[in-house]
């Protein structure tokens, strides 16, 4: 007896001594509560966790304590879990339902509650956005271990006064990419080495997420499941507090905010988040940080302007988001220039900084509730000091588009009104803010260096019509968007149908006819025929489905048809005639079969893993359609045969002579080459088509340069670049890359220094910047007279019986410009078609 007593305690106090270095602060703890370390087998900080074991250790946790409860809030696109883990006393817990009552209360402005010091405070450690910056969920398990297992008095405090949520990964899938790599190539002994194979991760790295998207901009933008399923939950439960735990470069050390001063003077927050309680927050983990003898800074860099941060969304529910960067270990071990850093330190920062996160919050409750009650309630008192009394928008002709702008609306808790066949966003309604966000753009800016955009209004990414108003009738409240998009069901004909090309979902239609085997034709000019509706004008791009020229019967064409209508709810009309009122008829030369894509995509070492991950997110999640990624390491051997469209979007190509002849010689033949942003300065530059790019203003090499401060120089060079902003373009609404759209002019997102030159040929400018370009976001006056005005946006050119077509802009930035996704689908489906008159 008394021998397996000493064993267990043996055991047990071997197990806590590795996890000291941690711990020892909080003891004592529960024994009958496994540590991490006992859970997975090794110590936190020796590997890298996988998600799932970080699942499997907090739904554990739940199951054998009373303080803690486990939630999934969503899955990844490769199916991996998103969970909360809500820890507390066990009597908050049983008592949450009331709690949460009290609590939102605070975030109503129509209630007036003032029991600021009753109610606990609610607090979400939500960690590891950025997948590859691992040390973060590590911490998660360790804050999690201490919340529901210590029974120390400071902990027994934090409890009875806070709900703690903790969301060990935000982006599990590319948590999981990085955390196979490090654990991989993890030597042993551990290298420290910069150079070793663990400290150098490749293609597309564990950042982003599945379809390679940075999570950590997609709290406004609401595009993936883990933004989406965290945003629902964020809506029911809107925190007082909220972490997101980052790592940055090895060489440094820690960040905290407060962040860059200027920058963070977001025009639409209350002063007091970013003057007084980040402050005040900054002390507690300056002193944390001191404790430890740990090195940090604060203030320099960074800005929380950009609203879809994990740090900055927060702070517009009326929360405080707290961003936090730890200089990475890149691996297990590392050496630096201050030295070796290794996991266990960087995870301790974190996990120093999450306890001390709580520490404040429960310090502060009473003033973090009367700041988020006053928040909502200033929302209130803004709208009411402000002429605009709402926006309006519609689109009269692309509903499945409008339909997804109103998704975001309400994803959002945005109040939405329909009246008529218009839609109304009145601004008297707590998320005043988040209407601002949505609408609002702006001309002045208090600094010219940006983390990120510098325009947001999500409004014109979906190219929404939208006005100020100063008076509104609201009409009736929407609150679900399934059934906005009414459509009509199709009438079986033998002749031909029609299917309206000006929504968003017509090319999703369209590919499906296409994958089914039907010939689907493209109208080249507009036409005024009678359907089964009634007289109609189509436009350009209109599609025409002639079923006697079809391999099936005319019941599998109807069936398909209408398959496609019903899914992807578009205008279909049915005609028994192809003899048209005005413009041309079915039969005309101009109705022209399109080609069904086989398209292909270079992926891999030097290609912007982003922009390829839009690409294949769009055709994925809402064409359904496939696309060959090819890796560069593997072009040469590459048949580039089979497919007819090849994808280039930016980075830096580093292909030889022959790998370039071989594209060309590819392209000559009568295929089409996309190229999106750098990639379409590439093929300028390497003479693959005969364009040319906007030079600017020549300078005089005598002139001698005028002096400024050394330190200016960070600054000055900054503000050149185009951090991202919304211009707008005039369009060719004749060309089949512009089919689909109705306005000449459009905006475009600009978030690079391409500048294409128009093209020589008079045909051939699909897109060209207009004379008063600025819409939303930064761009210096030289940028916008020198190089933006003359510039183009699209242009077509020709090689041999091929084409290229030249992208300055990303038409599918951040999956979330759908008001130009069209005019790279048009490229995609369309580009054989463009013929360009010599
Ligand atoms: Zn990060």
């Amino acid at each position: 007896m008394f021998k397996k007593l000493l064993l267990v305690a043996l055991c047990i106090s071997g197990t806590l001594s590795a996890q000291d270095y941690f711990l020892e602060k909080y003891k004592p703890f529960n024994t009958e509560i496994p540590s991490p370390e006992q859970f997975l087998g090794y110590g936190i900080g020796e590997h890298h966790t996988r998600h799932d074991l970080i699942v499997a250790y907090l739904t554990k946790l739940a199951e054998v304590s009373e303080r803690a409860s486990i939630y999934e809030y969503g899955k990844t696109h490769e199916g991996r879990k998103l969970v909360i883990l809500t820890i507390t006393t066990p009597e908050n817990l049983q008592n949450l339902d009331n709690i949460k009552e009290q609590h939102l209360a605070f975030t109503d402005p129509s209630k007036s509650v003032s029991n600021y010091n009753d109610v606990p405070i609610f607090i979400n450690l939500a960690y590891n956005v950025h997948g590859n910056e691992p040390s973060s969920s590590e911490a998660a398990l360790l804050a999690a271990y201490t919340f529901v297992a210590s029974d120390s008095p400071e902990i027994s405090k934090y409890l009875n006064n806070s709900i703690i949520m903790v969301d060990p990964t935000i982006n599990p899938d590319g948590r999981d990419r990085h955390t196979q790599y490090a654990n991989m190539y993890q030597g042993s002994p551990l290298v420290a080495d910069p150079q070793d194979a663990e400290h150098n991760e490749y293609w597309p790295r564990g950042r982003t997420n599945h379809y390679w998207f940075d999570l950590n901009r997609d709290w406004l933008l609401g595009i993936n499941p883990e933004s989406r399923g965290k945003l629902t939950w964020y809506h029911e439960w809107y925190p007082n507090v909220v972490t997101d735990f980052h790592e940055m470069g090895s060489q440094s050390s820690y960040f905290f905010e407060p962040m860059k001063v200027n920058a963070s003077q977001d025009p639409i927050m209350p002063k007091e988040n970013y003057e007084d309680l980040n402050n005040l927050f900054g002390d507690y983990f300056a002193s944390a940080l001191d404790s430890i003898g740990s090195f940090y800074f604060t203030k320099e860099v960074f800005d929380g302007t950009y609203p879809g941060y994990g740090s900055s969304y927060p702070d517009l529910q009326g929360g405080l988001g707290l961003l936090f960067e730890q200089a990475s270990s890149r691996g297990h071990k590392q050496k630096t220039k201050f030295g070796e850093i290794t996991f266990p330190f960087t995870i301790r920062n974190q996990f120093t900084s999450s306890i001390t996160t709580v520490r404040a919050a429960v310090e502060n409750k009473g003033m973090l509730r009367k700041y988020q009650q006053d928040f909502f309630k200033s929302a209130l008192g803004n709208a009411s000091r402000s002429k605009i009394r709402g926006y309006i928008f519609k689109d009269d002709y692309d509903k499945n588009r409008e339909k997804a702008f109103i998704d975001k609306l309400l994803l959002h808790k945005i109040d939405v009104y329909k009246s008529g066949n218009q839609f109304v966003v009145p601004t008297n309604q707590p998320q005043y803010r988040m209407v601002q966000t949505m609408f609002e753009t702006y001309s002045k800016y208090r600094d010219s260096v940006y983390y990120d955009a510098s325009a947001w209004s999500v409004a014109n990414f979906y190219n929404m019509k939208y006005k100020p108003v100063t008076s509104l009738n609201k009409g009736e409240k929407i609150t679900t968007t399934a059934d906005l998009v009414k459509t009509s069901t199709v009438k079986k004909t033998d002749y031909a149908y029609i299917i309206n090309y000006d929504d968003y979902n017509a090319t999703t239609a369209l590919n499906y006819l296409q994958q089914n085997e039907i010939v689907v034709s493209s109208s080249f000019k507009p036409f005024t025929t009678t359907t089964n509706k009634g007289l109609t004008t189509f436009n350009y791009g209109t599609l025409v489905i002639p079923v006697s020229l079809q391999k099936k019967g005319s019941d599998d064409v109807f069936k398909l048809v209408q398959k496609a209508q019903q899914k992807f709810q578009v205008d279909v009309h049915s005609v028994n005639s192809g003899y048209s009122n005005k413009g041309i008829d079915l039969g005309s030369r101009y109705v022209s079969p399109i080609t069904k894509p086989k398209a292909m995509m270079l992926i891999g070492d030097g290609v912007r893993s982003y922009e390829a991950g839009e690409v294949w997110h769009l055709l994925d999640t809402r064409v359904h359609m496939p696309i060959t990624k090819i890796p560069m390491r593997n072009f040469n051997r590459a048949n580039m045969d089979k497919y007819n469209t090849l994808v280039m979007v930016s980075g830096n190509y580093n292909l030889n002579k022959k790998q370039r002849e071989k594209i060309k010689t590819w392209v000559s033949k009568g295929n089409t080459l996309i190229t999106i942003g750098s990639a379409s300065k590439w093929v300028i530059n390497k003479k693959l088509v005969n364009e040319k790019l906007t030079e600017g203003a020549k300078k005089d090499s005598s002139e001698i340069a005028e002096r400024k401060p050394y330190v200016d120089a960070g600054e000055n060079i900054g503000k050149e670049s185009v951090g991202g902003a919304i211009f707008k373009v005039d369009l060719d609404l004749t060309h089949p890359l512009a089919f689909g759209y109705r306005d000449t002019q459009i905006p475009v997102y600009k978030n690079n220094s391409v500048w294409l030159a128009p093209s020589k040929n008079e045909y051939a400018t699909v897109a060209k910047y207009t004379q008063n370009p600025h819409i939303d976001g930064f761009i210096t006056k030289k940028n916008k007279e020198e190089f933006l005005k003359p510039s183009a946006s699209l242009v077509v050119s020709k090689v041999g019986r091929g084409r290229v077509v030249l992208f300055a802009d990303n038409p599918n930035f951040r999956g979330s410009w759908y008001g130009t996704n069209r005019l790279f689908l048009n490229a995609l489906f369309l580009g054989d078609k463009i013929r360009i008159p010599e």
